[in-house]
């Protein structure tokens, strides 16, 4: 794959998105999964730690228009768009198909990750969703999070607490399970909750 640089942030250029995660995942190499898009960027600007973030994060893809329209202007070629969410939907189908790793939900008002899990589970039933969470809570809370992250180990962790939250928090836990696969997926689970 090839990385470009957009205002100071990387972009990674792939054929196959989840493919490359579906390695990442079967090696257990741990992955940041950042879906850049305009706002995003315009954020990174003013905040230096998620600038940084972005910068370390081991996979970033084009997630918004503006971001492929700035791409192509200065490739000077035809960049295909890759929606957050639809990457997230693509991991979850082929990690049912190919594996047995253990999927966790994060963020989200109160109950909003176990719908969300509730309907992948329907559309896929031998997903492993081991464990789900909400966005809203208490440090306490939020500590117990941690310790059942240190002792599940799920290998697949979306995390959708919106933009510039999830990535920082991304950042500062993914110590807690080294080998997954995390992506902030903004308000997913909303839609994916119907
Ligand atoms: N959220 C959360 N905790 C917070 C703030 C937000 O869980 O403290 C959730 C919110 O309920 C929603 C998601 O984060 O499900 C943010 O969605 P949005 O579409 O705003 O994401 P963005 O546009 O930033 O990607």
């Amino acid at each position: 794959y090839k990385v470009f640089s957009v205002l100071g942030l990387p972009i990674h250029l792939m054929t196959n998105y989840p493919n490359w995660l579906l390695e990442r995942l079967q090696q257990g190499e741990g992955t940041h999964v950042v879906t850049l898009n305009a706002e995003m960027t315009m954020q990174a600007e003013r905040n230096t730690s998620l600038a940084k973030v972005i910068q370390a994060a081991e996979l970033v893809i084009p997630d918004g228009a503006g971001v492929v329209l700035y791409l192509q202007l200065l490739l000077r070629q035809k960049i295909q768009r890759c929606p957050g969410i639809e990457l997230a939907e693509k991991l979850l189908q082929e990690v049912e198909r190919h594996t047995e790793a253990k999927v966790f939900f994060y963020g989200g008002a109160p109950s909003l990750a176990a719908t969300a899990a509730e309907f992948w589970l329907s559309q896929l039933p031998k997903l492993r969703i081991t464990g789900t969470h909400s966005g809203y809570h208490s440090e306490e809370e939020e500590e117990k999070l941690r310790q059942t992250l240190s002792q599940l180990q799920p290998q697949v962790i979306f995390v959708g607490l919106g933009v510039p939250r999830q990535e920082l928090w991304i950042a500062q836990n993914r110590h807690l399970c080294p080998q997954a696969i995390w992506i902030g997926v903004g308000g997913s689970f909303d839609i994916w909750s119907g």
